[in-house]
């Protein structure tokens, strides 16, 4: 058995079957890109029956040359594999319910007229030249000796590949392993699995599916998919590589970069607690982690973060150590006394069991007020409007000053907040930065709640985290988004 393991991408077909997610062509095809460069083995970009917009989006990915071969879904019926073929795909996905469920209930056929139904399916795609992957759906509920019937029988009409869907994420790891142990023995195939997360054991399926002979994973990057979502691409390549010593084509370095353009165009948040790809998988605040890490990273990092494309960040809150506080200081160039570092540590706990988060901004606050300094702040906010509704664009007009200069400036958004933070952004062209985060949560229920904003702004080598608190949304983001620009400006 070969330890390298191939990586078939569903993000476009499965993951596309997320509640709420619906890509354009272009949309479609930037991911695709993404998924050929970062190296996965197979990108399954759609389903070529779902509709003409589906089919001009996986015709647009096939004909980019990638590297990646390009396969479309298919049910076991000639209209499907028709309109796989039009978009000019390399591979079909070839889809056979089998079981007993499936094939009475869903398509009230029997088990005879299912084979027979995908052998014709299997000889017609390979008629056409095209790789068929045959999977087995509900695979994992199919008896077992059926399962090899079927296998055995496509088998003879020639596919490529056999994978085995845990359709509604019913299964435990020890029950994959002893379905893949036994098939792996009579497979002249390679198999892939395909797996569900609705018990939270996507990955581990995965991960046993293959030390008991599968080839082949089935994926989505950030675990997006229909209900809880498909087996997550940088759980299962990262558990692999690292649990396992398994390789794959995958850059590793390139994950977070994929995650968070998967993020941004299908519009699901990946959780900050997620595995590999969430903001605090590389992120600690208490101090002992803090503290050991300072000494040695390995003692509270298992996985070094540079090998997902992430990096390390220490957060200040409750939990914080002293040494942290220290570093954080000096990231921020301000040197302080070993008097003045108690005061402020000590300040940063009260603001922490006041159930506070301390951005940067809040750091240097603090700092000055310890070190008795008046800073004037550069940038100040004198006037602003923003106006939002269904029949103008959304605009906003600022008037501010700069280190003591007058400054005027509008600009149009997708809503009154990006309006405004684009027009202060215009006004401060003089001063790079980039707004590499921004956040919003409310605090109490209603639709007058307290909402808190937070900014991540990026500038050369230097980055601030600043927020806004209010009840109007657009103040909290300008506060905020001015807060973070202080910062950056302040002189030390
Ligand atoms: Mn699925």
């Amino acid at each position: 058995m070969s330890k390298k393991i191939m990586v078939h991408d569903t993000t476009l077909r499965d993951g596309e079957q997320t509640p709420g997610v619906s890509l354009l062509p272009e949309e479609k095809l930037m991911i695709a890109k993404a998924l050929d460069d970062v190296g996965v083995d197979v990108i399954e970009a759609g389903a070529a029956i779902t509709s003409p917009g589906e089919q001009e989006s996986i015709k647009k990915i096939s004909g980019e040359n990638l590297r990646a071969n390009i396969s479309s879904f298919a049910r076991i019926v000639k209209d499907d594999i028709d309109k796989a073929l039009w978009c000019g795909v390399d591979s079909v996905f070839l889809v056979a319910p089998t079981s007993d469920l499936h094939i009475k209930y869903k398509l009230g056929i029997d088990r005879n007229e299912l084979l027979k139904r995908m052998a014709d399916a299997i000889d017609y795609s390979k008629e056409h030249g095209l790789i068929v992957d045959l999977c087995a759906e509900d695979g994992s509920r199919t008896d077992i000796e059926f399962l090899e019937k079927v296998l055995k029988k496509a088998t003879e009409c020639k596919i490529d590949r056999f994978t085995i869907a845990d359709t509604v994420g019913i299964m435990t790891p020890d029950k994959i392993s002893e379905i893949f142990l036994h098939l792996a023995q009579k497979a002249k195939v390679p198999l892939g699995i395909h797996c569900h997360d609705d018990l939270g054991l996507a990955t581990a399926n995965t991960i046993c599916a293959v030390k008991s002979g599968a080839a082949i994973i089935d994926v989505a990057v950030n675990g997006l998919g229909e209900r809880a979502g498909n087996t997550a691409l940088e759980e299962a390549v990262m558990a692999l590589k690292l649990g396992y010593g398994y390789e794959t084509g995958i850059k590793t370095e390139k994950i977070l970069a994929l995650s968070e353009l998967v993020e941004k165009i299908c519009g699901i948040p990946v959780p900050p607690n997620k595995a590999i790809v969430g903001e605090n998988a590389f992120t600690h605040e208490a101090g002992i982690h803090v503290d050991g890490i300072l000494k040695k990273a390995e003692t509270y990092e298992a996985i070094k973060p540079e090998l997902v494309g992430a990096k390390r960040m220490f957060v200040l809150g409750k939990h914080v150590g002293a040494k942290s506080v220290k570093k954080m200081l000096e990231d921020q160039k301000i040197s302080v006394t070993d008097e003045q570092l108690k005061e402020i540590f000590s300040q940063i706990k009260y603001m922490g069991d006041k159930g506070k988060r301390v951005t940067s901004s809040d750091l240097e606050a603090i700092a000055d007020s310890v070190q008795g300094i008046k800073r004037e702040k550069c940038l100040k906010v004198q006037e602003l409007v923003a106006v939002a509704g269904n029949t103008i664009t959304p605009t906003a007009s600022v008037k501010l000053s700069l280190n003591g200069r007058e400054i005027v400036e509008s600009a149009v958004g997708t809503g009154p907040v990006d309006a405004a933070l684009k027009a202060i952004k215009h006004a401060t062209k003089d001063v790079p930065f980039e707004l590499v985060e921004y956040h919003v949560d409310s605090i109490s229920g209603g639709t007058d709640a307290l909402v808190k904003v937070m900014v991540k702004l990026k500038s050369k080598d230097r980055v601030v985290t600043a927020q806004g608190t209010g009840s109007d949304i657009v103040l909290a983001s300008v506060d905020a988004l001015v807060s973070g620009l202080n910062s950056l400006m302040a002189k030390r």
